[in-house]
């Protein structure tokens, strides 16, 4: 099965800042450093090194050609992305404080002027059974969506950032929706439902307004909560370890996640896998660059499987 990913490319400035600008002020800051990112580009990132045969559909400007050999670099098929000479490739100004914190700006660029046609010629190359994942950083989410369904595709979700345009997408279509707590709770709002507090509630509230879809609801630390079409609900702990950047925590969890149903596990099986993928990730600095590959994962489900076999005994 071939994941077709419909997702943002950018470049990310993070500069280290005393504190965040002020209005009227004009500063600079204490340093700089750039790296690919955007939530698309990092997800195709994690669909290849989970393992899975990753498509990505999307468009970057002129500038963008670096990105693009750095996706081929991790086995992605980048020929559906469109180079844009008329459109900057999409970029994100990151302001860290002392404390961590950020603020960020997000130019949409070239992912704002990715083409419905050229996401349908995309497409064409997809066999029914194959599956379609976008974000919501990108143009054309709608109509990709129906197109995919009119191949007989699934349709993969992840609703981030949430905003208003995620109200008028056609969230019917959705197979697998994949949603962090603030996102789920959003999706209910925007739905004029109420959003529970206990994440399990808020859960069962979005299986009732999409009772064909599978829903995965991230909770950060508290680990993940999933409902089947069949209505199991199956909930997983986050594993422990020492956080040192939750950057693309949701990005790796989402592509791993994908790649393991893809090669046909079970729902919890999936979650397990994705869940050690993403807490990995969090204990390395940086987005894309913290995502692991399945033989790490792997090895490290595997030494902890044996710590606890040891301990057993
Ligand atoms: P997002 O980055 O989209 O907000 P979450 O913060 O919910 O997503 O994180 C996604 C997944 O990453 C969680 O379900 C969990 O499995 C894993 N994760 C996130 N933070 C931690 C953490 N501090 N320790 C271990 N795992 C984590």
């Amino acid at each position: 099965m071939t994941i077709f990913n419909l997702g943002s490319i950018n470049i990310d400035h993070v500069y280290a800042v005393d504190h965040f600008v002020r209005p009227g002020e004009t500063m600079s800051c204490l340093g700089l450093a750039s790296y690919a990112g955007g939530k698309g580009f990092n997800q195709s990132v994690a669909l290849a090194r989970a393992g899975a045969k990753a498509v990505h559909i999307g468009a970057v400007g002129a500038d963008g050609r670096a990105l693009l050999a750095a996706l081929e670099r991790e086995g992605v098929d980048v020929a559906a992305v469109a180079v844009d000479p008329a459109a900057p490739t999409g970029h994100a100004v990151i302001q860290v404080d002392p404390q961590g914190r950020n603020c960020i700006i997000i130019a949409p660029g070239a992912n704002a002027a990715v083409a419905a046609d050229a996401v349908r010629a995309a497409l064409a190359a997809a066999a029914p059974g194959d599956l379609l994942l976008a974000q919501n950083e990108t143009a054309a989410i709608a109509e990709a969506m129906r197109a995919a369904k009119a191949r007989g595709m699934q349709v993969a979700l992840n609703p981030a950032p949430m905003d208003g345009r995620v109200g008028t997408l056609p969230l019917e279509l959705v197979d697998v929706l994949i949603v962090n707590a603030i996102e789920g709770a959003e999706l209910l709002k925007l739905r004029g439902a109420e959003a529970p507090e206990a994440p399990t509630a808020a859960l069962e509230a979005l299986h009732g307004l999409f009772p064909e879809a599978q829903i995965v609801m991230t909770l950060g630390e508290n680990g993940v909560a999933a409902v089947d079409a069949d209505g199991a609900v199956s909930q997983t702990a986050a594993f422990r370890v020492q956080a040192v950047d939750t950057t693309a925590a949701g990005d790796t969890f989402a592509g791993f996640f994908l790649a393991s149903r893809a090669r046909g596990a079970g729902m919890a099986a999936a979650l397990r896998l994705a869940s050690a993928a993403a807490a990995i990730g969090v204990t390395r600095p940086g987005a894309s660059p913290s995502v692991p590959s399945i033989r790490e994962v792997e090895a490290w489900l595997a030494a902890r499987d044996g710590e606890r076999t040891c301990n057993e005994h």
